[in-house]
């Protein structure tokens, strides 16, 4: 099992090898002696990764969201009115946790291409067949559990007010707030993946599929309004996967519904108070769009000189 890994090559800190010394079998790309020395070329790799990984999630990102957010256009044309600021705000936040993202990712992605790090494996008959879909289970179950635990600590108050609460001022969320983070929360988010690939086996199609469920998740559990068919949300299964309809109810409450795939912690917990209700919360949003509105004209109004019940 795992015997095809590549030998692990000199560690990062380590200065030019010998000229004597046998170069290790395959380095990111120093075959004639690099001018700038090995160890600054390991580093600028190492950077060039994380920079490519940024832009890899950053669009990644762009183009789930958007997607759905074309979605939510096409199924609910007027979900989203008003929400303009909001949406900016959500887009910038969510761009910046890109950038935190892709560092750990880009220098995994690194290692394990260059160095061996990790337990990803490229040859999927390195492990049995049946180990494909459980390594996508265990994964999607150590990220709910990591997700949960952080998650409860990040509505400490004290944590709350300083790191959370960006993602909590998306209200209703939309699609665009999958990765409304302050810096804080991204990172606890940006180790999760990065880290469980040192400890779990997985075939590198498998984490595509565990990336691809995330993202997907990701933004479908903000979007406004459930995509999904009513079996992975109500009745047997409904009751143990969350989706778009439990996220709601956490951000309407604050206080429940923790999760991120399963229901399970929050069941566990007793955290878990059912479903939210779309409905309501836009009504709510439009209401306070409205009164927002309202306010703005009155004061509009009043620097005019005009009394603030006046009507043209
Ligand atoms: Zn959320
Ligand atoms: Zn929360």
């Amino acid at each position: 099992m795992d015997t095809r890994r590549r030998r692990p090559g000199p560690p990062l800190c380590a200065s030019a090898p010998p000229r004597e010394q046998k170069a290790p079998r395959r380095t990111f790309a120093v075959q004639a002696p690099p001018p700038i020395g090995y160890t600054a070329a390991v580093t600028l790799a190492l950077i060039l990764s994380a920079i490519a990984m940024t832009l890899i999630v950053g669009v990644r990102y762009l183009l789930a969201s958007g997607a759905f957010a074309l979605a939510t256009r096409a199924r609910h044309p007027n979900l989203y009115a008003g929400l303009d600021p909001q949406i900016r705000r959500e887009i910038w936040w969510s761009l910046a946790s890109a950038a935190i993202y892709g560092v750990p990712a880009g220098i995994v992605a690194w290692g394990w291409q260059n160095r061996g790090w990790t337990r990803i494996y490229a040859d999927v008959h390195d492990y049995p067949l049946w180990y494909l879909p459980v390594s996508v289970l265990l994964y999607l179950i150590a990220h709910d559990t990591w997700f949960y635990w952080t998650h409860r600590w990040m509505h400490r108050p004290a944590i709350f007010k300083r790191a959370h609460a960006v993602h909590h001022a998306s209200r209703p969320p939309t699609a665009w707030a999958a990765m409304a983070f302050h810096p804080i929360e991204a990172v606890t988010g940006a180790v999760a993946i990065p880290l469980l690939v040192f400890a779990i086996p997985i075939h590198v199609g498998a984490l595509s599929l565990v990336l691809t469920i995330m993202t997907v998740m990701g933004v479908t559990n903000h979007m406004g309004w459930e995509i999904f068919p009513r079996f992975m949300w109500q009745g047997r299964l409904g009751g143990w996967l969350i989706t778009a309809s439990h996220h709601q109810r956490h951000h309407e409450q604050y206080g429940c519904n923790y999760g991120l795939y399963f229901r399970f912690w929050d069941r566990l917990c007793g955290t878990d108070r059912g479903l939210g209700d779309f409905a309501r919360a836009h009504a709510q949003a439009a209401r306070r769009i409205d009164a927002a509105g309202a306010g703005r004209v009155a004061a509009h109004r009043r620097g005019a000189g005009q009394p603030a019940g006046h009507r043209d």
